[in-house]
């Protein structure tokens, strides 16, 4: 899922994204719910509406904001409280009010809001959060009023396999539409990541999807699926477009750099993207020009090439050849595959 988060993927216009090949976009509540705020949201027509988005939406909870941008962030039993990094603001966040901005906001897929603390912590911290997040869980499940709207529940527990599976299956016995794995890419090594998901979703149920939050690199994408994952959502297609960087199946491209002054190539030969019609050299130009059209093709460029190595990998996975294509990229990014277990 390309990241909207304050209800729109930056620098693309909506039927941009549509063409990236993307099915379902991400938006935040966190966001949402500062500024315009739900209630205008609503009254704008919902977030597809407002967005002109007519495929499936995700929202967060808030969770994982209030946590890396909120200031002053206290969490109790009742609820989350921050300051608002727009106008410093009091906000009260609980389970409840939670739900109730993602319904406001009309999202296909809602979020419970959980408990997410930095890593490493010591293990009574992270024992309490992944408590209080199994018991906001279930006041998320209760508060929900929408038939129409899923509702996925977030596994905690840092990187303690038995905590993992703890909540995991007390989770799993819950009436859930689907799973995520949460309280990751907070500071952990990549092993540790592809560790944690490995010792997660063997508890959770098979027919549900799983969902691998604010989650990755390309590798990332590729090692995660081997371990079960099905969904992910990240800022770094867009914001290392803004940046100037492309993902191509050789690893990444600073656009910045003077080897690309005049360089004829696209970024990649075969990539139906709006950047890939223009040369590596034309592209250097905007960036150091600093014209918004170079940010506006890179995220195109890189939002295509992972809706297309997501696309690869569903046609690998239904073909029985997951692993000799994971294999492949994974060697033309210039790494080893991780072997599983
Ligand atoms: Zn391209």
């Amino acid at each position: 899922m390309p990241v909207g988060t304050q209800g729109t993927v930056k620098g693309l216009t909506i039927d941009q994204v549509a063409s990236t090949g993307a099915d379902m976009i991400l938006g935040n509540t966190y966001h949402l719910r500062l500024r315009p705020g739900h209630e205008t949201v609503a009254r704008l027509g919902g977030l597809h509406a407002m967005s002109g988005w007519d495929g499936p939406i995700l929202t967060d909870s808030g969770g994982f904001q209030v946590f890396s941008l909120g200031s002053l962030n206290q969490v109790t039993e009742q609820a989350a409280t921050f300051r608002s990094h727009i106008d410093g603001a009091i906000v009260v966040l609980t389970p409840e009010h939670s739900i109730e901005i993602q319904e406001a906001l009309g999202s296909d897929v809602a979020m419970v809001l959980d408990h997410v603390i930095a890593l490493p912590a010591p293990q009574a911290e992270v024992e309490d959060a992944l408590a209080r997040s199994i018991r906001w869980a279930a006041r998320c499940r209760a508060a929900s009023t929408r038939s129409d709207q899923a509702l996925f529940a977030i596994v905690q527990g840092g990187l303690d396999a038995q905590l993992r599976r703890q909540c995991a299956t007390e989770l799993a016995a819950m009436p859930f539409e689907g799973y995520a794995v949460g309280g990751l890419s907070v500071g952990e090594t990549p092993e540790e990541m592809y560790a944690t998901a490995a010792i997660t979703t063997p508890h959770l149920p098979v027919d549900k999807p799983r969902y691998l939050m604010g989650v990755g690199t390309p590798r990332d994408l590729i090692e995660n699926v081997a371990r079960g994952i099905d969904l992910f959502d990240c800022v770094m297609p867009t914001r290392n477009g803004r940046n100037g960087l492309a993902f191509t199946d050789e690893g990444p491209l600073k656009l910045r750099n003077a080897t690309h002054r005049e360089d004829q190539r696209p970024l990649m030969q075969d990539c139906e993207c709006l950047a890939c019609r223009h040369s590596r050299g034309y592209l250097r130009h905007l960036f150091n020009a600093k014209e918004m059209l170079g940010p506006t093709l890179l995220s195109h460029h890189n939002l295509t090439y992972y809706g297309r190595l997501m696309s690869e990998v569903r046609t690998a996975l239904e073909q029985g050849r997951f692993e000799e294509y994971a294999a492949g990229k994974l060697r033309g990014w210039g790494y080893e595959p991780i072997p599983l277990g």
